[in-house]
């Protein structure tokens, strides 16, 4: 009899039910502390710990340990040690220290550093990370940890997502205190990520050089029919992709992944996964893992999984939105428009932070969703524009427009913003549909970041989200904590908010829209409000470096400017390097398989051609026609091919690499896009026996 889900789920994690079981109480309660408060934990603590999470292990299969780590390449990254320690004679026994739970120092030479580290310099250090859970998977224990060089500089995704959640908390509380706010403690950010993905049978995926090296198809003539029904959008489940469906819930349930839904998207073959929202450091770590138990469980289906942004033209691409908000230790979510005054000004006061926040660092913003792959999506009409604005939704709208103008409270009044949240979610569902092209959209009671790429780790929009917000509040904090103490009353604390809060709204209202962020009149209409339209990932790269975006980071700890031109440096590379790899995958599609599959249609219509004209004269017209055309395709690709080896050798020669990523995108990528204008009809136009590999039909209509 198969298990219920309570029963299976997170039965592979260290949860806070078996610690509560194996742990000694006082040790328990430390941990706990460090968990939920911050506090830097003892090593006795750790050496406790370690020893009821091996025997949780070893009970439950594990034979290794491993540090699991969040490297810049956007993967994770995983080194397995046994547990087995000899102990004389043959013996061995399942050996796990506080030590060894705590520290990892894996050779870190060949990840990316951006410079920060020489290779001679291999030492990297893990560090566990404990208030993301321990979990098993495939005999592994996995410790979720940081990564960071010998010097203490991150090299990795976690380490400033962990500082950019501290410097929220930090600002966050004073500010709630400011308010008379005393109970929190603390404030933390939750994050549920919505993940797109494509599923295609993995045999015809195998023989595609394109999906297999790059992720997205490179060349492909469109079916007859693409999404433009729009039948399958929240379509009935194929009983294949139902269960994948089911297996992968299972598999993430076992992981403690709050798996909620799951339906068919917009394009063919594509579909969708929520969870349930989580603390933003373990919401990270957990879609990390469901990425990588997607394409595991595809591949137990026959099935691949392709977390590409755009793996075909012509179709929707993939994204990912980033519901975020912010939550106090006590329990309360921070965007929740609340029932009274008090409530209402605490919301009011982090709604503007975000509002100014975003108005200040949309570049950063734009930054943290930039890649390669993202690049064909923003602006395309399927996905957010480039520029980044938000929407709040009417009258939210009208509540900062109203304390903009100094008409506050009859406003207040009329919609009733005083007197309960009832009227709220109402409201704000009803707006939510009208809005899906704004890159920041106001829920309800969370923000929706809709721009990241599917395939992007989520940690680096919440770094520059929580920092941006962060460094708001401290601004805010400075101009009340003159003003406004412990001992003013409710109303003199009212006052002085408001005053803040319409001086800010004034100047930073230019990044509210609420209109279609897919018409050109926005795009006008932005570049008159003054707002930054940054199209490509090497338009965008050299805002990191900006003067005012590294004092943000450095100013609240959570970059190094070192840490940062080393960030920025990868970035531009990966860009280059992707870019390349695609225009290699291409050469050798077009030299190994396309154009030799034009050729062959050249001479079997050339061979019919020559036999019917001996059989019957001249009059074959239709071959001599198709053979002509074939013929010019074949020249007309063979000629940009060459030209494309030649703006890639172009390419390689350039030294800075800003440059070479622009280059990348005003000369290569535009060079196979011109590839594609004659090679896609060109295969559309293809004998099916001589299609050189699986075609966009069969990819997306098979299962
Ligand atoms: P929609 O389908 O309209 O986008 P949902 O209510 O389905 O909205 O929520 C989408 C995602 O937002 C889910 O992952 C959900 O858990 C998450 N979410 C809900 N509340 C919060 C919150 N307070 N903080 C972060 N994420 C949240
Ligand atoms: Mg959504």
């Amino acid at each position: 009899m198969s298990k219920s889900i309570p029963e299976i789920y997170g039965c592979n994690v260290f949860n806070d039910k078996i610690m509560r079981n194996k742990l000694p109480k006082d040790i328990y309660k430390a941990l706990k502390k460090t968990i939920e408060n911050g506090t830097h934990l003892e090593l006795d603590v750790a050496n406790a710990v370690a020893v009821a999470m091996k025997e949780w292990a070893v009970e439950n299969g594990a034979t290794h340990f491993t540090h699991w780590f969040q490297p810049m390449t956007g993967f994770t990254a995983e080194k397995h040690d046994s547990f087995i320690t000899p102990v004389g004679s043959g013996q061995v026994i399942m050996d796990f220290s506080g030590k060894m739970l705590v520290k990892g120092e894996p050779d870190a030479s060949s990840f990316p550093s951006g410079g920060l580290r020489a290779t001679f310099e291999a030492r990297g250090y893990t560090a566990w990370d404990p208030t993301s859970p321990a979990f098993i998977k495939d005999k592994t224990l996995y410790i979720p940890t940081a990564f960071c060089s010998y010097s203490g500089e991150a090299l990795d995704k976690k380490t400033p997502l962990l500082r950019s959640m501290e410097a929220l908390s930090r600002e966050a509380t004073r500010i709630l205190h400011l308010l008379g706010n005393s109970k929190v403690t603390g404030v933390s950010t939750t994050v549920g990520p919505e993940q797109e993905y494509f599923l295609v049978k993995r045999d015809l995926y195998e023989k595609r050089k394109d999906l297999v090296f790059t992720g997205r198809t490179l060349l492909g003539a469109l079916p007859p029919k693409g999404q433009e029904l729009e039948d399958h959008y929240f379509g009935a489940l194929k009983p294949e992709i139902a269960s994948f469906m089911h297996d992968l819930d299972e598999e993430l349930w076992k992981l403690g992944i709050p798996a909620k839904t799951k339906h068919n998207e917009v394009a063919p073959a594509q579909h969708e996964l929520a969870p349930v929202f989580d603390t933003t450091n373990v919401a990270v770590d957990h879609n990390m893992l469901t990425m990588e138990i997607m394409k595991k469980v595809a591949k137990k289906h026959g099935l691949t999984c392709l977390l590409h942004e755009k793996p075909f033209a012509g179709i929707n691409g993939s994204g990912k939105h980033n519901n975020w908000s912010m939550v106090t230790n006590t329990g309360d979510n921070l965007l929740e428009p609340g029932k009274s005054p008090e409530e209402n000004i605490q919301f009011l006061i982090l709604l503007t932070a975000v509002i100014k926040a975003v108005d200040d660092y949309a570049d950063l913003m734009r930054l943290s969703v930039a890649t390669a792959g993202n690049d064909h999506r923003l602006g395309a009409n399927e996905a957010p524009p480039a520029i980044i604005s938000m929407f709040l939704g009417e009258e939210l709208n009208a509540i900062m427009e109203s304390i903009e103008n100094d008409t506050l409270f009859e406003h207040h009044d009329k919609i009733q913003m005083e007197t309960g949240a009832a009227v709220l979610p109402h409201f704000f569902k009803d707006n939510t549909d009208r809005n899906r092209t704004s890159p920041f959209a106001f829920t309800g009671n969370k923000f929706e970041f809709r721009s990241l790429g599917s395939s992007l780790s989520v940690a680096g929009p919440n770094v520059v989200l929580n920092t941006a917000v962060a460094e708001s509040l401290r601004q805010f904090y400075e101009e009340l904590h003159g003003s406004v103490t412990g001992e003013s009353s409710p109303e003199q604390i009212r006052e002085k908010v408001m005053e803040l809060l319409k001086k800010t709204i004034k100047a930073h209202k230019r990044v509210i829209f609420n209109g279609d962020g897919y018409t050109d009149e926005w795009i006008e209409e932005a570049e008159r409000r003054g707002l930054e339209n940054m199209k490509s990932t090497p338009d965008v790269l050299p805002s990191f470096i900006r003067p005012k975006n590294i004092k943000l980071f450095t100013s609240h700890g959570i970059f190094t400017e070192s840490e940062i031109m080393s960030r920025y440096e990868i970035l531009t590379e990966a860009y280059v390097k992707t870019i390349f790899i695609e225009v290699k995958t291409l050469i050798s599609m077009l030299s190994h398989d396309f154009l030799p599959a034009l050729n062959s249609y050249a001479m079997s219509l050339a061979g019919s051609l020559s036999i019917k004209q001996g059989l019957l004269g001249s009059g074959s017209y239709a071959e001599k026609e198709q053979l002509e055309k074939v013929t010019e395709d074949y020249n007309s690709i063979y000629e940009k091919l060459k030209g494309l080896e030649e703006a890639l050798a172009s390419a390689e020669k350039i030294d800075e690499s800003l440059k070479q990523a622009a280059f990348c995108h005003d000369v290569l990528l535009k060079k196979m896009d011109e590839i594609r204008m004659t090679a896609d009809p060109a295969e559309a136009r293809l004998p099916k026996e001589m299609l050189p590999y699986p075609t966009y039909e069969e990819l997306l209509f098979t299962i």
